[in-house]
């Protein structure tokens, strides 16, 4: 996989030996961005040379592991252990060196599963370093960039994985858009919200958008659909996609709150 080019703006990766487009198909969608410099690509190792991997310990089953400095999207992949088999929520761009050896004593992975197409970024790479499925919601199977055997679409409104844990499909931001649920270590349930929901920097309002960076709206049948789709939701504890996108204890108050003041401004 050396010869691969990845988009330095969303992290994005190509496959090998094929000509990349002029402009990234992801950033040059209206929920991204092409950078103010015009498209620009690297390769795996020139991110080996310049950037290292941060492992934060967010709760006694889930870490976040962060590029340094700041890469692509900044954002965090969360790993979760679990008994039956650890998870990649999300990807970024970097599994280096002291990040394998350290998935590698905790088990390694039993699967990767993505909330939306802005996180896809090395998947493959990953994949291939453990072996593993890859889960991506059947919606946003035309965002995938780099299609290989390790990809396994599902479809429906959750895929059950273990130890109650659960991808459930909610759409808004992208029509495939997913939550991870599981069961919380201290009551109702810790939802991994990658995109599907943005908490914001009070941390007293989660929002639902078609786009973040350009701050486009969700139209108001994708918010419906979204608010059917997660009405059912229980949960305690949140976890977004950025550093200090940690709400742990009111979460569902936080949520509930936030969706009351979209069906009001919605006038549902
Ligand atoms: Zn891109
Ligand atoms: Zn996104």
């Amino acid at each position: 996989m050396s010869k691969t080019l990845i988009c330095t703006t969303c992290g994005t990766q190509y496959p090998p030996d094929q000509q990349v487009p002029e402009l990234c198909t992801i950033c040059n969608d209206d929920r991204q961005y092409i950078g103010d410099n015009g498209q620009k690509w690297t390769s795996m190792a020139v991110l080996k040379n310049n950037y290292s991997t941060r492992i934060s310990k967010l709760n006694d089953q889930i870490s976040a592991l962060k590029m340094q400095p700041d890469f692509a999207l900044a954002n965090r992949a969360l790993l979760v252990q679990s008994p039956e088999g650890n998870i990649l929520w999300d990807c970024m761009p970097l599994p280096d060196q002291q990040t394998v050896d350290y998935i590698n004593s905790i088990g390694g992975l039993k699967a990767i599963a993505f909330s939306h197409p802005h996180y896809y970024s090395t998947m493959n790479e990953w994949a291939t370093l453990f072996n593993c499925p890859i889960y991506i919601h059947e919606l946003d199977g035309e965002w995938i960039m780099y299609p290989t055997p390790s990809v396994k679409l599902w479809s429906g409104d959750s895929l059950p994985l273990w130890n109650g844990i659960k991808i459930v499909h909610t759409g808004g931001h992208f029509p495939g858009s997913c939550m991870l649920w599981m069961p919380s270590l201290t009551g109702e349930g810790t939802l991994l919200c990658g995109d599907s929901v943005y908490l914001s920097r009070s941390k007293r309002h989660l929002s639902v958008m078609y786009s973040y960076p350009n701050q486009i709206l969700l139209p108001r049948r994708d918010f419906t659909a979204f608010d059917h789709k997660t009405s059912a939701l229980k949960f305690d504890t949140l976890y977004g996609a950025f550093d200090n996108q940690d709400l742990e204890g009111n979460a569902m108050d936080v949520f509930n709150t936030s969706m009351q003041r979209y069906r009001d401004s919605y006038e549902l």
